[in-house]
């Protein structure tokens, strides 16, 4: 049987835990019980999150604790969130596929996959916005513009 990349990788990307973006329920389902190593920025419905110890308090012997339940940015990696800007009536969301992952390419999911997470991230994320999604090809980084005015998602991308 093939073996998975990340248990013989070296560069665990887990560690440290920098800035992860979680919905309000992926926070209260696998980090509410491990405040005391986060430090946490409370955005609402979102939260931003860092280890206070360097690793991902749900890593142990190299491996994630909570995988099946892990929250959506997890679960998109290679690709990352970089920022979340709510701007008057509009919310831009970066998504960079940046990173030094040596497996980046044969774990990185479907462009249609990454469109849908992404836009479920966001309509957790921004529950008063709802929901046509519209994409469009656009170079890196990606942007997904959330419309509060046109009650619509635009998703720009080339993932
Ligand atoms: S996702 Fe990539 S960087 Fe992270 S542990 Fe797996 S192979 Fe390593
Ligand atoms: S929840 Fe799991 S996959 Fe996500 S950062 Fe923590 S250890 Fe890694």
């Amino acid at each position: 049987m093939e073996q998975h990349p990340c248990a013989t990788c070296r560069d665990n990307c887990c560690a440290p835990l920098r800035g992860l973006k979680v919905t309000r329920a992926e926070f209260d389902r696998v980090f509410s019980d491990k405040v005391d190593r986060l430090s946490i920025i409370d955005n609402g419905d979102w939260l931003q999150i860092s280890s206070t110890t360097g690793a991902c308090p749900n890593l142990r012997d190299g491996l994630c604790q909570v995988y099946d339940d892990r929250p959506m940015e997890c679960r998109l990696f290679p690709y990352t969130i970089e920022t979340i800007t709510p701007r008057d009536q509009v919310v831009q969301v970066y998504v960079h596929g940046s990173t030094h992952c040596p497996a980046r390419e044969q774990l990185k999911p479907a462009v249609t996959t990454a469109h849908a997470m992404v836009s479920d991230f966001c309509a957790d994320a921004f529950p008063h916005l709802s929901a046509d999604i519209t994409i469009i090809d656009r170079p890196n980084p990606v942007a997904l513009r959330v419309s509060r005015a046109a009650r619509r998602f635009r998703l720009a991308t080339t993932l």
